[in-house]
């Protein structure tokens, strides 16, 4: 597989903020956000990165692409000491669907999915083995197009698995377009829990006014049940 990184640390986004994970960071994304902090991991790259001890960033070099077997056996050396799952990262993972199908049946630990949500016919080729799927809704004022049908076919498959929704709230998200991403979420199940996530800003993207936070929240929850705002707290505690 086309690798970036591994390494332990603490989720810092979502529904599982704050329990510890292996993150296994993929290279390659078909997306390009406007607030993506993982710029890095959108191309190839000839060599990635592997921590030796759980938590100690004493990382050494793998050359690309890296055998689903090698790739397990530094993750599940991670895993010496208790995690709460594996999370499989990028980039967008699924951008390598096939190879991680490969990856993930070796994997010692629950294996927690976090996807854009836009490619749901890659999906259903990991989904068999994937134990908890965090799906991205992508508004167009960020992504850069439409995804409304491959989010709706993504999340009704995701469905059948543990699954929650996350959302990016920046100064440019509009009303009508954070409207249907919660009908979108509905139409499937109103008890799939949604995560609205405050953007860190990053280049020309601006943060959204804490009043709009809470219209938008008031929002939601007329329309599912399980909202939460949660921002990246990682990048507040200084971790990967
Ligand atoms: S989907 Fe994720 S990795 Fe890909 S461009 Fe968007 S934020 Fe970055």
């Amino acid at each position: 597989m086309e690798i970036v990184e591994v390494f332990s640390s603490i989720q810092g986004e979502g529904r599982y903020v704050g329990c510890r994970q292996v993150f296994v960071r993929l290279a390659g994304c078909n997306l390009a956000c406007d607030y993506c902090d993982t710029p890095g991991s959108r191309g190839g790259a000839a060599a990635g990165r592997v921590e030796a001890a759980p938590g100690r960033r004493d990382f050494f070099t793998v050359a690309n692409p890296v055998p689903a077997g090698a790739l397990a056996g530094y993750v599940n050396s991670l895993l010496r000491e208790p995690h709460h799952s594996v999370s499989l990262t990028g980039g967008e993972p699924l951008c390598q669907a096939a190879e991680l199908a490969d990856l993930v049946p070796r994997l010692a630990g629950r294996r927690y999915l976090e996807t854009n949500g836009t490619m749901p016919d890659e999906l259903a080729v990991v989904l068999p083995h994937i134990d908890i799927v965090s799906m991205d809704v992508k508004l167009p004022s960020t992504a850069g197009r439409e995804w409304w049908d491959e989010h709706e076919r993504f999340l009704r498959l995701a469905s059948t698995r543990e699954v929650y929704v996350k959302m990016v709230l920046t100064g440019a998200t509009g009303d009508e377009e954070f409207r249907r991403a919660l009908s979108l979420v509905a139409a499937v199940d109103r008890r799939i829990p949604v995560v609205l996530q405050p953007v860190t800003p990053v280049g020309s993207v601006t943060g959204i006014a804490p009043e709009d936070v809470l219209r938008l929240l008031a929002a939601a929850l007329d329309v599912v049940d399980d909202v939460r705002v949660i921002p990246q707290t990682h990048k507040m505690m200084g971790q990967l």
